[in-house]
């Protein structure tokens, strides 16, 4: 047995959330930028790390760093163990039936891709895909490489003016062609939160598999797969407070049992020969080569590290925060928010009047204040809103009310240069 899990924070669930004491957690916001306290409101692009998580990948690679799964030794059994652990850490984090539908990939790009590659050799000509307008490219792009090889039709469900799906139209655009439905569960260009479970019922009525993009979800919501019945969910580990490099397909069993493997390699194989291969139980039939060792565990320690502070208790804060600055951003002249879904969580992406989105970005940079500018990776949200970038301000649990208003002061010194 390893430590790493029991190494994270006991958990504080009943306590009142508290921002300054979590902040400590986070080394790095403790650094300046500009000579200015740092700000960081990028976290859609990626969550800074708590304490434990950096630890721990230090603790593998100068304590018990050792190839998993084959080896024998000491050494390698301690990996293997840690590793595996954090399997299961996974698994409670997104309450999995079962750890072999638990398979690690690199993010929720190559989650999609394998699901693309693998569970999309089903698919033949005619077949329909059904994503929504909102989707991060990992979510579109994968899916019209599939239509290419398969012959299978790409369908759009549209979005509102508030950014929001249009629920008829969804529903119009489910048939009896369509074998799998690909949606975010919170957007990361709009912050809308899908009514997924009502979505995942109306697919499920007409057959289709669903996946869902859990990329911004994952931090913020509670994700509950059973709950939700979806076939597959996909997320990162570097936006859910973990590294880089490591991310996590959930899948059925039922459904992975049956699936061919994505890649080809050591570990995934039970036996090899020239007269045939046969493959590994799950979750290793996915899960080919070496993997992000010390990322995996990583990852099994910001997870636990986030459900210790108590995920009802992080998401009321955030969504504190979100309301705060809508209320701000009402009331700055010339500031539009993109995006007004009636359920929205963590971000808040906007433009302003005759400015470029990358200009107030850089702007905002030199005030010590680090949003992110431009599309998003959703080309299609842009275009929907008729606009080349917006400015986005995401929103993580150590994030406060005086940095929101650090925003607003640094909007004010945008418009002092573009009056
Ligand atoms: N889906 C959504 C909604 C995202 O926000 C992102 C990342 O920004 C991704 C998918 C892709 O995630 P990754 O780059 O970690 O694979």
């Amino acid at each position: 047995n390893t430590t790493e899990q029991k190494a994270s924070p006991t958990p504080t669930t009943t306590a009142p959330f508290d921002v300054m004491a979590r902040r400590r957690d986070f080394p790095i916001l403790s650094r300046r930028v500009h000579d200015l306290p740092l700000v960081y409101l990028d976290n859609a692009a990626t969550s800074q790390k708590p304490r434990c998580v950096i630890d721990c990948e230090t603790r593998y690679y100068s304590e018990y760093n050792a190839n998993i799964h084959r080896g024998i030794h000491s050494l390698s059994q301690q990996a293997t163990n840690a590793y595996e652990e954090a399997r299961d850490a996974v698994q409670r984090f997104i309450h999995a039936a079962r750890r072999e539908e638990i398979i690690f990939v690199r993010g929720t790009t190559e989650a999609i891709n394998l699901v693309a590659d693998s569970y999309g050799r089903r698919l033949g000509p005619g077949d329909e895909i059904l994503v929504t307008e909102m989707e991060h490219h990992s979510n579109i792009v994968p899916w019209q490489l599939l239509c290419e090889r398969r012959g299978a039709v790409l369908r759009v469900a549209p979005i509102n003016e508030a950014g929001e799906l249009i629920l008829e139209d969804f529903e119009r655009l489910l048939g009896p062609r369509t074998r799998l439905v690909a949606l975010t569960h919170l957007s990361n260009a709009l912050g809308t939160i899908n009514p997924l479970k009502r979505l995942i019922v109306l697919a499920h009525a007409q057959g289709a598999a669903v996946l869902v993009d859990g990329a911004q979800a994952a931090p913020h919501l509670g994700v509950d797969v059973q709950a939700l019945d979806c076939e597959f969910y996909a997320f990162s580990g570097h936006k859910v407070y973990g590294p880089t490099g490591i991310g996590v397909l959930y899948g059925k069993a039922a459904l992975l049992a049956e699936m061919p493997p994505y890649q080809g390699g050591g570990d995934m194989i039970r036996q090899v020969s020239f007269a045939g291969t046969t493959y590994n139980d799950l979750p290793y039939k996915f899960e080919a080569g070496t993997p992000n060792i010390a990322g995996g565990i990583g990852l099994g320690v910001a997870l636990t590290y986030l459900q210790s502070l108590g995920l009802a208790a992080v998401a009321a804060h955030e969504q504190a925060l979100l309301t705060y600055a809508t209320v701000r951003a009402a009331a700055t002249p010339g500031l539009r928010v993109i995006g007004n879904a009636r359920a929205k969580a963590s971000i808040l992406s906007f433009v302003l009047d005759g400015v470029h989105a990358h200009d107030v970005g850089t702007i905002l940079d030199r005030e010590g204040v680090a949003v992110r500018s431009g599309h998003h990776c959703a080309m299609p949200v842009m275009d929907h809103f008729g606009l080349p970038a917006t400015v986005r301000a995401s929103f993580a649990l150590y994030n406060t009310h005086a940095e929101v208003d650090a925003l607003f002061a640094a909007l004010a010194k945008v418009r002092e240069i573009f009056p």
